[in-house]
């Protein structure tokens, strides 16, 4: 034992932190604690002076350390809160970001009417959006796509830490090649970043958030292009397609759904108020 508590070494990490500049030092701080310690946010609060033993305290140098380094505490500690759920995220997956909740939120809203709901997920990551849903959805089924193997081992991964292998199947695939039959809803996270744009991304995404989740081509509506081909036909007749928009994309998006053979029906602002989720469908009649 040391004579460092995990609160004291908390907030002196949170002082460091901040004198590094990082944007959000004490909640930082806490999550590698509580890392490192295996501390509740219970009981975080309700036992501050419990002592850290020597390899924890050395365990949270190293993660000071990499944190210092630039790398996102979701890195260090391979998991990412996401919907309230626990995620492992890992250099082949994209670290979730709130912003992606909107699509979760939208998604539930369009199938409240819908009973057992069948779900495919195009490029699903970490599973996040799509586990998410099923999650909330007890009734549903989901397909989990990616081009990615490693991304697909962590997605099941974190199904079977959810409970929810038993409803939800990944492949591996481009896109909607080779998936037979039509769904309730289509969700995805596409890359959508300009690819000039990338080099000029802050750190914690360029250098650790994988560039096959990022990079969208020159203008970075290649994967909406060949998202608006190929939706329709897995869509139903009364289906919805949910599609993550990056900042400014929201009419360049409706620009290539529509002559695709879409109805946009909306576009949903994320809690930052950018839009963020937009909402398609087969055209009615
Ligand atoms: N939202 C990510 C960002 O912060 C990009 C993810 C994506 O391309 N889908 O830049």
């Amino acid at each position: 034992m040391t004579l460092t508590t995990r609160d004291h070494a908390m907030r002196m990490l949170g002082v460091r932190l901040r004198a590094a500049g990082l944007s959000t030092p004490e909640l930082d701080a806490r999550l590698l604690v509580q890392g490192v310690t295996g501390a509740s946010d219970i009981e975080m609060l309700r036992e501050p002076g419990t002592r850290m033993s020597d390899e924890e305290e050395a365990r949270l140098a190293v993660f000071e350390r990499r944190r210092l380094a630039g790398e996102p505490v979701s890195r260090i500690l391979g998991m990412r809160e996401f919907w309230g759920l626990p995620f492992a995220v890992t250099p082949a997956t994209l670290d979730p970001r709130p912003d992606s909740e909107t699509l979760v939120e939208t998604a539930l809203a369009l199938l409240r009417e819908t009973a057992e709901p069948r779900i495919l997920d195009l490029g699903t990551g970490t599973g996040c959006l799509l586990l998410s849903l099923l999650h909330e959805r007890a009734d549903a089924q989901g397909t989990g796509i990616d081009i990615s193997d490693e991304a697909l081992a962590v997605a099941a991964s974190n199904a079977a830490r959810l409970d929810l292998s038993a409803r939800v199947s990944f492949r591996r695939g481009n896109w909607t090649d080779g998936i037979g039959g039509r769904f309730d809803l289509v969700i995805s996270n596409p890359p959508y970043i300009r690819r000039g744009d990338i080099e000029a991304l802050e750190r914690e995404v360029r250098e650790h958030d994988p560039l096959l989740a990022l990079d969208g081509g020159e203008d970075g509506l290649d994967a909406y292009r060949a998202l608006a081909a190929a939706i329709p036909d897995v869509l139903t007749q009364t289906g919805h397609a949910v599609i993550e928009l990056g900042e400014g994309q929201g009419e360049a998006v409706r620009a290539i759904f529509e002559p695709a053979g879409m109805a946009v029906l909306r576009i949903v602002p994320d809690l930052a108020g950018i839009p963020r989720a937009l909402v398609a469908a087969l055209p009615r009649g």
